[in-house]
C-alpha cells in the first residue's frame, strides 16, 4: 500500500495543473532589467521601487526605538541607508562589510535621511547581468517562495496539454463584432506576456491591469462568469414555486387558518405607504404570482421602511394558505421584527412562531412542532432557523433580512416534495447596503433588484459632527441638555475586533461614567454578553423612554427603532467602518426632532480613517457610501465575510473593469444563442471546480 505524500505548498494553493499555473497570474512586477546608480535613485526611487548596487560600508544592529538592522551601501556617486526591522542571521552575513550587494526598493525619507525599508537584497558581482524580462511577483503563501512558484510556472508554461487547454476557440466572427479593438492578444500570447513581460513593455498598463493582454483574460473570466451566471438564471425558471397571485388566495376558510390578512394589515398599518414602497410592493406581488421561486433584494437605506413589505409578502403568501418566514442576523433584530409583526399580524389572528438560538428546549421543541403542524402561519428566528433544519409543513416564502450578513452560503434551498413534484419557496432578501450597479451585475445577475429610494415623511436630516475625543466631558455636558429636553439618546462604545472581553470593559467603564455624570436620568447598558430576555427587557425600557441613554455595544447595529431617540454618540469612531457608521447612524432621525450624531475620535487618525470620517460628515447618502466602500474594500467584504474567496473574480475589478462587464454580458448572450457547443468548453476552462457561486 502506498501512502499519499502530504500535500505541496504548490498544491495547498490549488496550483496542481499546467493550467492553473498558467492561470496564477502575477500580481505585480518588479523591475530588475534596469540598474541605476546609488545618485540616480536617490532621485528617481520615490514612490516607485528601483534597483542599485553598492558595497556594504556599515553594518550595524541597533536598539533604538527597537532592535533592527542599519546597513549603508556605497557607490561611486553617493551613499543609502538599508533598514530592517526584521532580520535573519543570515542576512546579516549577507551584507558584511565589504560585501557587493544589488538592493531593489523604495526609497523613503527616514529620520536620519532617505533610506530604503526591507529592500530586497542579492549578494551578486558587479557585473552581473540584468534580467531580460520583467520579473513576475505572485500571490504566494506561508512556506512557499517566489523562487518556488517561478519555476514551477515557467515549467507549466512549457507543458504541452498548455496548448490544448489555452486553444483559441471563441468564434473569431463573433469576437470581431463585439470587441471593441482588435488589439487583444490571443489567449495562450496573453498569458505567456503576462508571465514575462519583455523589458520595454509598458509597465505602468501591466501593474494597472489595463495591458491588451491583461483585457483579454479579463474579458475571458467575466465571459465564463456572465455565461454561468445567465444560465442559474434559466435553471430557476423552470424551478417549480407556488403562485400566490392576487385575487386568487383562498377564499374559504379551512383548518382554522384566516384569509384577507394582506387587506386587514392594510387596513391596520399606522401609515400610508410610501410611493417607493407601493411600487416595490408591486414588483414583488408579481414575482409572487409566477410560478417559480422569486430570488429578489429588496434594498433601503436604514429607515427606509423594508419590513412592512416583508410582511405584505408574507401575508400574501398566507392568504393563499402558506407559511412565510423571516430570517434576520441577529437576535435583536429578529425580536424586533417578531415584535412588530405581533404587532401587526394578532389583531389579525395570525399564529406566529417565535424561534432563536436561546430559547429553552422546551419552548424551541413547542415552536418547532407549531411550524411542523402548520399552525404557525408565521415564522420569525434567527439564523437557527437555517441552521437547525427546521421541518416547514408547508413554507411558501423566506424573507431574509440583512442578507449581506448571511453570506452566499447560508443562502437558502427549502424546497418541498408535493406528489412528485419538487417545490421551492420564494425568497426576499432585504439589505440596506446598497450594492452598486457593477456588483450587481457580476454577482447577482439571477437576482432582480428593488429599490426603496424614498424615506417615510418627516424625517429630518442627521447632522453629524466629528468630534475629538479630548473633548469627551464637552460632550458629556451637550448630551446633559439634550436629555433634559425629554429627548433620548445613544452611547455607542467602541469596537474592538480583538477581543469580546475587552468590548464588554470598555461599555461597562462608559456605562458607570456616564451614569455618574448624569444623575437624572436612566442610563441602560446593551451589550453581546447580555440573555436575549435581558437584551428585549433593556430594549423595552428604551422604548418606554424609562431609559433615557442606551449605552450600547454594536449589537444596535442593525434595526432598532426608538424615533425619540435622536441623538446618537460613536466612541472611537475611526475603528469602524462606513458601513457599520452608517447603519448605526440610522438608528437616528426617526423621529421629529432634529438628529445628530457625533462622531469621537483618539488621535492619531490615520489618512484613510481621516477621510472616512470627513465623507460620513458631509453625506448620509448609502450609495455614495457604498461607493467609497467598495473602492476601499473590494466586493468580497462588502457582500458578506465568507462569501469572497471561490466567488471572487481573481482577474477583474468591477470599478476599472464596468465596462467590460457590458461586453462579456452581450458575448456570454450569443455565445448561449448560437454556440451552445462551445459553453461547456468555456465554462471548464474559466471555473474549473469552483461552480460554487453560480448557484447564487
Ligand atoms: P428598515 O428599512 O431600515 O428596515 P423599517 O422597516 O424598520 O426600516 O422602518 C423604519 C421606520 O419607519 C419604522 O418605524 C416604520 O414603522 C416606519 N415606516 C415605514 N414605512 C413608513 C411609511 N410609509 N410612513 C411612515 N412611517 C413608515
Ligand atoms: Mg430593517
Amino acid at each position: 500500500m502506498t501512502t499519499k505524500p502530504p500535500p505541496t505548498a504548490l498544491e495547498k494553493m490549488g496550483l496542481n495543473t499546467p493550467m492553473a499555473l498558467a492561470l496564477h497570474l502575477p500580481s505585480r512586477y518588479e523591475d530588475e532589467t534596469e540598474l541605476f546608480t546609488i545618485e540616480e535613485a536617490l532621485g528617481l526611487g520615490r514612490f516607485h521601487s528601483i534597483q542599485t548596487q553598492g558595497v556594504v560600508i556599515r553594518n550595524q544592529v541597533t536598539f533604538r526605538p527597537r532592535r533592527q538592522l542599519l546597513v549603508t551601501i556605497e557607490d561611486d556617486t553617493a551613499s543609502l541607508q538599508l533598514r530592517f526591522l526584521n532580520f535573519y542571521p543570515s542576512q546579516q552575513k549577507q551584507m558584511a562589510v565589504g560585501a557587493h550587494v544589488r538592493v531593489r526598493g523604495e526609497i523613503r525619507e527616514g529620520y536620519q535621511g532617505p533610506e530604503m525599508v526591507h529592500p530586497t537584497v542579492r549578494a551578486v558581482v558587479p557585473e552581473a547581468p540584468l534580467s531580460a524580462s520583467l520579473t513576475p511577483v505572485y500571490p504566494a503563501s506561508a512556506g512557499l517562495s517566489q523562487t518556488i512558484i517561478r519555476k514551477a510556472v515557467l515549467k507549466a508554461l512549457q507543458d504541452a496539454s498548455l496548448k490544448e487547454s489555452l486553444a483559441e476557440f471563441l468564434p473569431p466572427k463573433l469576437m470581431a463584432e463585439i470587441l471593441p479593438t482588435n488589439d487583444w492578444p490571443p489567449l495562450q500570447d496573453a498569458i505567456t506576456y503576462l508571465h514575462q513581460p519583455p523589458a520595454d513593455a509598458n509597465t505602468q498598463s501591466l501593474l494597472e491591469r489595463t495591458h491588451p493582454a491583461w483585457r483579454r483574460v479579463q474579458f475571458e473570466e467575466l465571459l465564463a462568469q456572465q455565461i454561468s451566471l445567465k444560465r442559474a438564471h434559466a435553471i430557476r425558471r423552470e424551478r417549480r414555486a407556488p403562485s400566490f397571485a392576487k385575487g386568487q388566495e383562498k377564499t374559504k376558510s379551512s383548518n382554522k387558518v384566516n384569509l384577507g390578512i394582506e387587506e386587514g394589515l392594510l387596513k391596520v398599518l399606522p401609515f400610508e405607504l410610501t410611493g417607493a414602497q407601493t411600487r416595490v410592493w408591486s414588483e414583488i406581488g408579481l414575482d409572487l404570482s409566477n410560478t417559480f421561486p422569486m430570488n429578489r433584494l429588496l434594498q433601503g437605506d436604514v429607515g427606509s421602511g423594508k419590513t412592512v413589505i416583508a410582511a405584505l409578502a408574507a401575508a400574501r403568501a398566507m392568504d393563499h394558505g402558506y407559511q412565510a418566514a423571516i430570517m434576520a442576523p441577529t437576535e435583536i433584530l429578529a425580536e424586533q421584527h417578531y415584535l412588530k409583526m405581533q404587532e401587526w399580524f394578532e389583531p389579525l389572528g395570525v399564529k406566529i412562531a417565535w424561534l432563536s438560538g436561546s430559547l429553552k428546549a422546551k419552548e424551541k421543541k413547542l415552536a418547532q412542532e407549531m411550524i411542523e403542524s402548520g399552525e404557525a402561519q408565521l415564522i420569525i428566528g434567527t439564523h437557527a432557523l437555517i441552521q437547525d433544519k427546521v421541518s416547514f409543513a408547508k413554507l411558501g416564502l423566506a424573507v431574509i433580512d440583512e442578507q449581506h450578513r448571511f453570506g452566499v452560503r447560508q443562502r437558502l434551498e427549502i424546497q418541498q416534495r408535493v406528489g412528485s413534484e419538487l417545490f421551492y419557496c420564494h425568497q426576499l432578501m432585504m439589505s440596506a447596503t446598497p450594492i452598486p450597479r457593477t456588483l450587481a451585475m457580476t454577482y447577482y445577475a439571477d437576482l432582480d433588484v428593488s429599490v426603496i429610494d424614498e424615506l417615510p415623511p418627516g424625517r429630518k436630516p442627521i447632522a453629524t459632527k466629528v468630534v475629538k475625543a479630548a473633548r469627551r466631558d464637552e460632550v458629556i455636558s451637550g448630551l446633559y441638555d439634550w436629555l433634559s429636553k425629554g429627548l433620548q439618546a445613544y452611547w455607542v462604545c467602541p469596537l474592538i475586533e480583538e477581543s469580546e472581553v475587552l468590548q464588554l470593559q470598555t461599555a461597562v467603564e462608559s456605562f458607570e461614567q456616564l451614569t455618574q455624570a448624569l444623575p437624572n436620568f436612566k442610563v441602560g447598558l446593551v451589550h453581546g454578553r447580555l440573555k436575549s430576555k435581558e437584551k428585549a427587557a433593556v430594549m423595552a425600557a428604551f422604548k418606554a423612554n424609562e431609559i433615557q441613554l442606551l449605552v450600547a455595544t454594536t449589537v444596535i447595529e442593525v434595526g432598532v427603532d426608538v424615533p425619540n431617540a435622536a441623538l446618537m454618540v460613536i466612541e472611537h469612531a475611526e475603528r469602524f467602518g462606513y458601513a457599520q457608521i452608517h447603519q448605526l447612524r440610522g438608528r437616528v432621525g426617526r423621529g421629529s426632532a432634529d438628529s445628530v450624531c457625533i462622531l469621537m475620535y483618539a488621535e492619531p487618525l490615520s489618512l484613510a480613517a481621516k477621510e472616512r470620517l470627513q465623507t460620513l460628515r458631509e453625506t448620509s447618502d448609502g450609495f455614495v457610501i457604498a461607493e467609497r466602500d467598495l473602492s476601499l474594500r473590494g466586493p468580497g467584504e462588502l457582500l458578506g465575510a465568507k462569501q469572497s474567496g471561490d466567488a471572487m473574480l481573481r482577474f477583474v475589478d468591477l470599478q476599472r473593469d464596468a465596462w467590460l462587464i457590458e461586453l462579456a454580458q452581450t458575448a456570454a448572450e450569443r455565445l448561449l444563442a448560437e454556440h451552445g457547443d462551445l459553453v461547456e468548453r468555456h465554462l471548464e476552462r474559466w471555473l474549473g471546480s469552483r461552480t460554487e457561486f453560480l448557484k447564487a
